[in-house]
């Protein structure tokens, strides 16, 4: 392709309505535009590189047995009633009416309407294993949409959803999707890993999150540094190490319980400071509903809750932190000065690390007023202990003896769930097995965040020059920089070089800009195109053009007459 002939509007200037690197550079090199929040433009060079990225996805979904099909975007409410997901789905879902007043949605996954269409087509075990896929725009209204392409309302998502016979069956299935996203992500060059993910409350199901390793990231990314276990924070588990468990009842002499006026200080570390102890020796009491329930869970003061694992425990989807106002009435004091001591018909739940902690510092259920040497079961027992806050770096391995977590940033480029039969139930899925009796089909989900995966790339490949590609994901392979286009020799070797590459079918943009060589120099650098072929007079009197990696800047001198004959793709 010729520069000339392409819409690449590269810009200059930082815009100001990126706050990511990958966005600035997309938008930088011209390779997007916003329409409106969350919704995007692709230019020629952006979609390039989706372009790039759907293809190997297909080569390795095909390679892997999956079948592509393509579904609607626009879906009836009927389905989304059958497994209740238009009520519990929340403002995500862009619900919409046509003209007969009938509803619909914009699709932001698709298990219905696979699951509608594998329960109308698939009587038979003799049928299955069945796995479908499709690469498709995806519609969900995020309530903050941002970093550009990362978080987008209407983005491309390869969804793919596998039907099995059994359990057995399903898990195989699993194992293929899982090894083809492996291959996936290590085609298109990146960093990443696979971590354990939580699987809400579906019975039988497990999933995995895959993530690209990235400062930037959005997800916080748990592993061993010992063994080879990954998880994301919602999920993951570790052991308290000992030594940083401190005032346990063995250690200490009980002290007896006081009283203390803590005149507005809320926080955990202002009551520590004012307090003058570690805030380790402080137990924070939150309040939250979880359904119809509210509790009181206790967490160590330098501990997070972990929301997910909390209301696994309470067997519901979501929990949320009761209002100052609800604090108020079901405690007697402010938000702030909640505390287990005295607490009357309220479940109290507190987390597994605080169990056995004597001389600790809680609130007193009072207006400016903390307890502090407080007793577990001298002056209260919590209803329940349990794994409910998020590990820390150091924390003991959940698998192995020795290993100890790390924790490093990641940005979710894809998903594998197996499903179990929660789709297959609500929407009466079955096949006849071979007794003829009916069965549910056993399912799985598996999505990748297709055009996530553009803003992933360049978050792990780029240097303050802009982008470096990885050379599968580029949207050429190669880049000529005739210097002066107004030199014949340099206009016609850059050309012959261009007709040469080309014709051994390597992708080649070719700058015939009639631009300073400086302009074209740091317009190759944001691109990014992983090689430059650097063809000036200088070197052409002496028989040679330059060839230039983009990612170590390592330049090597090549004689034109051989470029074509020697190049290797
Ligand atoms: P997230 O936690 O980032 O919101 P999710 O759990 O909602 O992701 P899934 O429903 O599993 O995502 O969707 C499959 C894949 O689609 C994700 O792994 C991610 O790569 C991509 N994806 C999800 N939401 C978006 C979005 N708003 N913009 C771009 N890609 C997205
Ligand atoms: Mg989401």
């Amino acid at each position: 392709m010729y520069y000339t002939k392409l819409l690449i509007p590269t810009l200059r200037e930082e815009p100001g309505e990126a706050e990511i690197i990958s966005h600035k550079l997309m938008l930088r090199a011209g390779m997007i535009r916003k329409l409106a929040a969350g919704i995007y433009n692709y230019l020629p060079l952006g979609y390039r590189v989706l372009r790039k990225i759907e293809t190997i996805v297909r080569e390795e979904m095909n390679r892997a047995g999956a079948q592509e099909i393509f579904m609607p975007m626009v879906l009836p409410a009927e389905l989304w009633r059958e497994t209740g997901r238009w009520d519990q789905y929340g403002k995500e879902l862009l619900r919409l009416k046509d003209r007969h007043d009938r509803e619909f949605c914009l699709g932001p996954t698709h298990e219905e309407v696979v699951t509608d269409l594998i329960r109308k087509e698939v009587k038979s075990y003799r049928q299955l294993p069945l796995n479908l896929y499709q690469i498709q725009s995806k519609f969900r209204d995020e309530i903050r949409p941002r970093f550009g392409l990362m978080r987008g309302r209407e983005f491309i998502m390869k969804d793919a959803y596998s039907f099995d016979i059994d359990e057995a069956c399903a898990e195989e299935s699993y194992r293929k999707m899982f090894e083809a996203y492996n291959s996936i992500f290590r085609r298109c060059g990146l960093i990443f890993k696979p971590v354990e993910a939580d699987s809400g409350l579906i019975g039988g199901s497990f999933s995995h999150e895959f993530m690209v390793l990235a400062d930037t990231g959005e997800e916080a990314v748990v592993s061993c540094d010992a063994c080879g276990y990954a998880a994301n924070m919602e999920k993951a588990e570790g052991k308290s190490q000992k030594s940083e468990v401190r005032s346990q009842k063995s250690e200490y002499d009980l002290l007896p319980l006081e009283r203390k006026t803590t005149p507005g200080k809320k926080s955990v570390e202002d009551v520590a400071a004012f307090l003058g102890v570690a805030k380790e020796q402080l137990v924070k009491t939150l309040l939250m509903r979880g359904g119809d329930k509210v509790v009181a869970v206790l967490v160590r003061g330098d501990h997070e809750l972990n929301e997910t694992k909390f209301a696994r425990i309470l067997n519901v989807t979501e929990v949320e932190l009761l209002a100052p106002a609800e604090v108020e009435k079901a405690t007697g004091a402010p938000s702030g000065f909640s505390g287990p001591v005295g607490l009357k018909d309220i479940l109290v739940i507190a987390d597994s690390a605080v169990k056995g902690m004597a001389n600790f510092v809680v609130g007193g259920n009072e207006k400016d007023m903390h307890l502090i040497n407080v007793s577990m079961e001298r002056d209260f027992t919590p209803d329940q202990f349990a794994d409910v806050r998020n590990v820390q770096e150091g924390d003991g391995c959940p698998r192995c003896e020795t290993g100890k977590l790390i924790i490093v940033r990641g940005i979710e480029v894809g998903h594998t769930f197996k499903l179990g039969t929660k789709y297959s139930v609500s929407m009466d899925a079955t096949y006849l097995d071979e007794a003829g009796r009916p069965q549910h089909m056993v399912m799985g989900c598996y999505g990748i965040g297709v055009s996530r995966i553009i803003a992933a790339a360049i978050e792990q490949n780029h240097d303050k020059d802009g982008i470096i590609w990885p050379a599968a994901i580029a949207p050429f392979k190669v880049i000529i920089l005739p210097l002066n286009m107004t030199s014949g020799n340099v206009k016609t070797t850059a050309e012959s070089i261009y007709k040469g590459l080309s014709e051994k079918g390597v992708e080649v943009l070719l700058d015939d800009r009639d631009e300073r060589a400086g302009v074209k120099f740091k317009d190759a650098d944001l691109l990014g195109i992983p090689v430059q072929i650097v063809v000036g007079d200088k070197g052409l009197n002496r028989g040679i053009v330059e060839i230039k990696t983009r990612a170590t800047r390592e330049v090597k001198e090549v004689a034109v007459e051989q470029l074509i004959l020697s190049w290797e793709i």
